[in-house]
């Protein structure tokens, strides 16, 4: 991203700018959506957004240009916006807001964005949501009955902490049983997407309308967001900027473009199986450890445990594992009882750890690590005998001797060998 694109302003689309002197901006976006669509077999892609939650408020306003406002216009024989009168302009927006989304339960695993009540999301549409069952797992036939219930104008399916995969082409058959537009964000597993570790009826591009995502988790690019859609949405997912973001930010595209090649790569498709490898991996070890892993082990780059045996919240489990060198963060865990702040569970993700080169032996040492530091942990007691949902107490020769664990694993498995001097005179 530190490119002298960064200096550029290119509102519109290439060839289609409000800015002029872009005809170098037009090229590098061109081809970083092409490369879009033909790493993912997408028919149109869209590279501006500067981020998931950015890509996700986008996606919401081409489906609602394409569904509900452009119909309306046509209907009401209007051909600008500007051109309407405050009455009609004032019944499309409610028209707007009357719009349902079904989507995944924030305590199931989906994201702030896809509905929850502290996101502009939830003001923008009536909001529905399908739950996981007992085992954690989503349920098809459950949420096809309250889709057919709801009639949703969007069924969107993707999610932030949820350990399974998505049969994608059955999510589309109950979109298209309740006459849902089928989006999915898979902001979380693009880098699965595009490594080919889920094709066929797991493939979001194949099924759904609309995919959003970021592209710095498994994609493993630049922090930004894309879009890709099928044609019938194209010109909407174009109106992004001015819809919804103002400037491009070019050395960002410029950049996503890089990742889009090297995504294209075969090491890359190795990364991916490597991922979900160790992900499988932690997931065992930490269950052979004695640890709670939520639905019996990952099917992508997670894992979820609930860290409630161990008589902590979500909030005392994260400051233990960072106090002795690992950061994890807290998450909730379905039904959790402890809220979005201090949550009952921790979400492990391998992705970074396997970039470094780690393996099977590295994660069955992690999955030890996180065992014997939950096991250490004491919640604080105040003077009334409350147990605190944050304070902690550990004992500080355990701490030291956790973080040079911690420290000669990572010493093993240096991010930059070639900038460490230390690891560079070692190893002369
Ligand atoms: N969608 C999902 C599923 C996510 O997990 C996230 C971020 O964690 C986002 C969207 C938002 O991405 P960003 O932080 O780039 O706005």
């Amino acid at each position: 991203m530190g490119n002298w694109f960064t200096d550029k302003y290119a509102e519109g689309v290439p060839e289609h700018r409000f800015y002029a002197g872009c005809d170098n901006v037009d090229e590098i976006e061109s081809l970083a959506c092409r490369t879009a669509c033909s790493l993912f077999g997408a028919d149109h892609a869209y590279v501006q957004p500067h981020s998931g939650a950015d890509a996700n408020l986008c996606a919401y306003w081409a489906i609602l240009d394409n569904r509900v406002l452009t119909p309306y216009c046509i209907e009401a024989k209007v051909k600008n916006y500007n051109e309407m009168s405050r009455e009609d302009w004032n019944n499309l927006r409610t028209l707007c807001r009357n719009q349902k989304l079904l989507s995944m339960d924030y305590y199931s695993g989906s994201h702030l964005t896809h509905g929850y009540r502290q996101n502009l999301s939830a003001h923008l549409f009536d909001c529905y949501y399908y739950k996981v069952n007992r085992e954690g797992i989503l349920d098809y036939d459950e949420i096809e009955k309250q889709a057919m219930e709801v009639k949703p104008l969007i069924l969107l399916a993707g999610y932030s902490a949820y350990p399974g995969i998505i049969n994608f082409r059955r999510m589309r058959e109950i979109a298209d049983r309740c006459g849902a537009v089928l989006m999915v964000d898979m902001a979380h597993f693009a880098g699965l997407v595009a490594g080919k570790v889920y094709t066929g009826d797991y493939d979001p591009v194949l099924w759904a309308h609309i995919v959003t995502t970021t592209t710095h988790k498994t994609l493993r690019g630049p922090r930004g967001g894309m879009i890709l859609c099928k044609q019938e949405f194209a010109e909407s997912v174009d109106k992004g900027c001015p819809l919804v973001i103002g400037g491009p930010l070019p050395h960002v595209m410029t950049a996503k473009l890089i990742a889009l090649k090297e995504a294209h790569t075969p090491e890359f498709r190795k990364y991916a199986a490597s991922i979900v490898r160790n992900s499988k991996a932690l997931a065992a070890a930490c269950m052979e450890q004695g640890l709670k892993v939520l639905t019996g082990g990952s099917e992508n780059h997670l894992i979820l445990v609930d860290v409630t045996p161990f008589g902590i919240t979500g909030r005392q489990a994260e400051k233990a594992l960072r106090t002795c060198g690992l950061t994890v963060n807290r998450n909730t865990i379905p039904g959790d009882i402890n809220g979005p702040w201090y949550t009952s569970g921790i979400r492990v993700g391998v992705p970074a750890a396997t970039t470094l080169g780690m393996g099977a032996g590295e994660m069955k040492k992690i999955a030890k690590m996180i065992y014997m530091i939950l096991s250490n942990t004491v919640p604080k007691v105040n003077e009334q005998g409350l147990r605190s949902k944050s304070g902690i107490t550990m004992d500080d020769s355990f701490v030291q001797s956790m973080n040079k664990e911690v420290r000669e694993l990572l010493d093993t498995f240096r991010l930059y060998p070639e900038i460490d001097p230390d690891f560079i005179e070692a190893n002369l």
